[in-house]
This record gives structure tokens, C-alpha cells and sequence, in this order.
């Protein structure tokens, strides 16, 4: 079968090769990718070019499929179901983080499809999903619901990661205000789980690039207004919007060292900034106003078994869309296209299917739905 991988150890380009076929072990399940999602954590291997040989991983950490073959000793699963992974492969069961059932945050994980692994991830036409996984950390893939669809169900990883980053991290109340740095999946879905908890005003900040697609679905998903970091003054805007006192929360999805600066400038005393996204140059400016004013930082990663829960019922109840935010489908033979889309932020996501000539063929006798 043919699988996107992607090369050398740290950054790398992607190429596209013959895997072969994964086997199933006693407690494997094989699952045929039905949908797979690119996310924002791929697009930073798209063209670059390390001229490493060395074969890293199959990517596409962002996939749901139907389950064709469960190994001798599976119990809990049966062919025929439909599945989203949380792209767990791996974890040590015995830290810190995995007592408390937050196998996310694991020193030792390693991802389906995301990290240097031998089991695969979703831009291909089959994946294994390890039993020694699903031993430690039962929740790693979940039921799709029957009124959700797998492309809907494969962008379960942002959502997720959205809600724990505004519902669990934060001390949200309904009545207040929310600002939301980013105009990427994180963001857009942060706008939605910040209206579904009752804040007043959503503020997208995004930049001139966002205005031509993203300001407008960020609109139809819920954010009142949306604010253009090139033109605007963007502490000055917030402030005007929200008032002096009621912005406790800024989600910070874009990793930019000024998105942050600014954030710690319009909250209000007391206020916290969830930082999601990451940037790779260290801060110029001082940081002394979460001294002064008490307000915090709150570092973010990933999600937990909680957040799965709760959004694929959210998800299954209609409150969280993603149809808006599905801008591109495409079989994967198409990939460097629908990873241009996203280079160019024209996509805001991207769904591919697998679409090479043996798609037609069922290595484990699957009769598809
Ligand atoms: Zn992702
Ligand atoms: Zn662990």
C-alpha cells in the first residue's frame, strides 16, 4: 500500500513510498483509514528539505476508519466498528502523567503518525493500532457515533485539544469575554467551545492573509467580531470591544511572540492566557505584569480522556461544527496539493481518502459502508 512518510530525524520533507501491509498481532487492531486530516503539526515538515535518507515515520495523526481485522485476544472491539484514534501508541503506564490517566502528557508516548514510530499513521490505506496501547490506555480509540462522519470524526484532535485548553484549563465563567489568537483549527475551534460555555464577546485576532477565508467562517462559527493584526491596534481593539473588565481569557493559538506580549497587555487583572501554540524564538519582552497584576500563563498540551468524551458529544449534538471548516477533500494522491492550500491558508482543513488503484482491493476481506 502506498503511505505519505515523512524523512530525517527532526524537520524533514515528506515522500511518498510502498509500506507493506500491516499484520495483526493477538492484541492488534487493523483499522482501514476511512478520512484523514492535515494538521498544523505536519505542515511544518511541507517543504523542507533536510537530504536525510533516513525513513521516520507514515504521518497523519488526524484519522477515523472502520475496523477490519481485531487480534485472537481482542475483547473490547469487533470488525465492522467505526473508530477514532487520539493517536496514542505508546505510553510507560507507570509516571506521573500516566497515574493520572493523562497518557498525553507521558515523557515516553509516541504517536500514531505523529512521532518517529514503527505502526504507522493515517495518510495511507490501512493502520495498526497497537494492543500494547490499548492494555495501558483503554480510551485511545473511541465509537464514532452514527450521526457524526469519519471526516468529521478524523478532526477530533483539535477539537479536543480546544476544549482543554479553554473548558479545562481556564477559569472561564459565562458573562465574560474571550479573546482567541489564531486563525488555524485551534483557533476557530476555540472560538466554538468559548461560545458554547456562554462568553459575551469572542475576538478573533488574526492577520491580513486571514481575512480572505478565515475572518468569515471564524464569523459563522461563533466569534462576534474579528480584529486584523496588520492594520489594527490590537490591544486598543480588544479593549474597546470587551471593556476594561471583562476579559479574563485569551487563548493563544499562534505562537507568536507579540500574539503573547499583547495578550498579557489587554487582560485584566487576575486574567490568564492559555498559550497552544509554540514558537521557536525566545521572548523579548518582559513578563513582569503576571507578577504585578497576578495573572497567569497556563502552558497547554494535547488533551485527556475527559476531553474525548465530552466532545465527541458535543460533536454528536450538533453544537460543534465542522462542515464550515472543511475547505478541501481530496484522495491522497493529491497530497502536495492539499498541503499548498494549507501553505497558502486558503485551507483551513484538509480531508484526504485513500485513492490509489488498489483502494479497491480488501486485503482483509472488508466489506466497506
Ligand atoms: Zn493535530
Ligand atoms: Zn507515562
Amino acid at each position: 500500500m502506498k503511505a505519505l512518510a515523512r524523512y530525517g530525524k527532526a524537520f524533514g520533507g515528506y515522500r511518498l513510498i510502498d509500506v507493506p501491509t500491516p499484520e495483526c498481532g493477538p492484541e492488534d487492531i487493523i483499522i482501514r483509514v476511512r478520512a484523514a486530516a492535515i494538521c498544523g503539526a505536519d505542515m511544518k515538515h511541507f517543504r523542507v528539505e533536510n537530504g536525510s535518507d533516513e525513513f521516520n515515520s507514515v504521518r497523519g495523526h488526524e484519522f477515523a476508519g472502520q475496523i477490519v481485522k481485531v487480534g485472537e485476544e481482542v475483547k473490547d472491539w469487533k470488525i465492522g466498528q467505526r473508530i477514532v484514534s487520539d493517536n496514542s501508541g505508546h505510553v510507560c503506564g507507570t509516571c506521573p502523567a500516566c497515574d493520572k490517566g493523562d497518557f498525553l502528557c507521558c515523557e515516553h508516548k509516541v504517536n500514531l503518525g505523529l512521532d518517529n514510530n514503527r505502526w504507522g499513521g493515517g495518510f495511507s490505506k490501512y493502520v495498526r493500532i497497537p494492543g500494547e496501547i490499548l492494555r495501558i490506555h483503554k480510551h485511545a480509540i473511541w465509537e464514532i457515533p452514527e450521526n457524526v462522519k469519519y471526516e468529521e470524526a478524523a478532526v477530533l484532535d483539535p477539537i479536543c485539544n480546544a476544549y482543554k485548553a479553554v473548558a479545562q484549563q481556564s477559569k472561564l465563567l459565562p458573562g465574560q469575554d474571550v479573546v482567541v489568537f489564531g486563525t488555524g483549527p485551534l483557533g476557530l475551534f476555540s472560538v466554538q467551545i468559548a461560545r458554547i460555555m456562554g462568553a459575551v464577546n469572542i475576538v478573533m485576532v488574526g492577520l491580513d492573509e486571514d481575512t480572505k477565508v478565515r475572518f468569515g467562517i471564524a464569523k459563522e462559527l461563533g466569534a462576534t467580531h474579528c480584529v486584523n493584526g496588520s492594520k489594527e491596534d490590537v490591544v486598543a481593539r480588544c479593549t474597546e470591544i470587551c471593556g476594561h473588565d471583562n476579559l479574563g481569557l485569551v487563548i493563544e493559538c499562534s505562537g507568536a511572540n507579540i500574539a503573547l506580549k499583547q495578550a498579557l497587555e489587554m487582560l485584566r487583572p487576575n486574567g490568564e492566557v492559555v498559550r497552544v501554540g509554540m514558537g521557536f524564538k525566545p521572548l523579548e519582552f518582559s513578563i513582569n505584569t503576571i507578577t504585578e497584576w497576578n495573572k497567569s500563563i497556563i502552558g497547554h498540551m494535547a488533551y485527556d480522556s475527559e476531553s474525548w468524551r465530552n466532545s465527541i458529544r458535543l460533536l454528536a449534538s450538533g453544537a460543534i461544527k465542522v462542515q464550515p471548516m472543511i475547505t478541501h477533500r481530496m484522495g491522497l494522491s493529491h497530497w502536495e496539493e492539499g498541503f499548498t492550500a494549507m501553505a497558502n491558508k486558503e485551507a483551513v482543513k484538509v480531508i484526504f481518502t485513500y485513492d490509489y488503484p488498489d483502494a479497491d482491493t480488501a486485503e482483509f476481506g472488508e466489506k466497506l459502508d
